[in-house]
């Protein structure tokens, strides 16, 4: 049977520290929380790394963080070699967030890209440094330096960024939140997280589990890095931080 993890990040993303009992050591020595600050990879997000650290202070070093038989059972993957701990220990949890805020921003940044390019996206994916959509996009006129022009007048406005729940039947009766073209937002669960850019969600508001930073601002300077022709209809675009070399 599939643990429930009490996935807190959800709620609050900026949760460095924190505090979890061990439900449970599977028998692949991946380590279950009751509660955990440390997001799963889903959604094109990598999840978290970090540190739990049990009450005599010495530390187990989580390399990875993936989701398990459902994605509300999240499995801290310890690197080789780290103590075990028991269940029903109670362990103090320290994610690392220099990395976590960095892969919030970029996620941020690609939804950003979302509203600046309308159209149909078959991939993507969040990383520290380089992050990636893949649109079916007819017009192949766009230029990285108008695109990234509009980037950072979504970053300077500041818009609020925070999510909100909507119910399965919400989401049937509104199709254009869903901006991929072949990944359907899960169903069934009778609710939906949507994440929302802007006062009353006027920027964007789209189906999503990731962590986001709070508001447009705290992206910082991004560009984009290239736009490659991956197909007919295809373009992959890549979102780096930092402004736009040579301006
Ligand atoms: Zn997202």
């Amino acid at each position: 049977m599939a643990f429930v993890t009490n996935a807190l990040f959800r709620e609050d993303a900026y949760l460095k520290l924190g505090e979890g009992q061990v439900a449970a050591v599977n028998e692949r020595g991946g380590i279950i929380l009751d509660r955990t600050i440390f997001y799963a990879t889903s959604g094109g997000q990598p999840g978290d790394t970090g540190f739990l650290i049990r009450s005599d202070g010495s530390r187990i070093a989580v390399a990875a963080t993936i989701s398990g038989e459902t994605k509300d059972e999240i499995i801290h993957v310890p690197a080789p070699e780290q103590p075990m701990p028991e269940p029903g220990e109670t362990l103090s949890l320290a994610i690392d967030w220099e990395r976590r805020l960095r892969l919030m921003r970029m996620h941020t940044a690609c939804h950003l890209l979302t509203v600046v390019c309308p159209y149909p996206i078959t991939g993507a994916s969040v990383a520290e440094d380089d992050s990636r959509i893949d649109f079916d996009i007819p017009d192949s006129s766009y230029a990285k330096e108008d695109v990234t022009e509009r980037l950072m007048e979504l970053v300077a406005a500041n818009h609020p960024v925070f999510t909100r729940w909507i119910t399965d039947d919400e989401l049937a009766a509104n199709p254009g939140l869903v901006k991929s073209k072949n990944v359907r937002p899960p169903s069934g669960t009778g609710r939906i997280r949507l994440v929302c850019i802007g006062d009353d969600a006027v920027v964007d508001s789209q189906p999503c589990g990731g962590t986001h930073v709070a508001a447009t601002g705290e992206v910082g300077a991004i560009h984009i890095g290239k736009i490659e022709k991956k197909g007919r209809e295809n373009r992959r675009f890549r979102i780096r931080f930092g402004p736009l070399p040579g301006n």
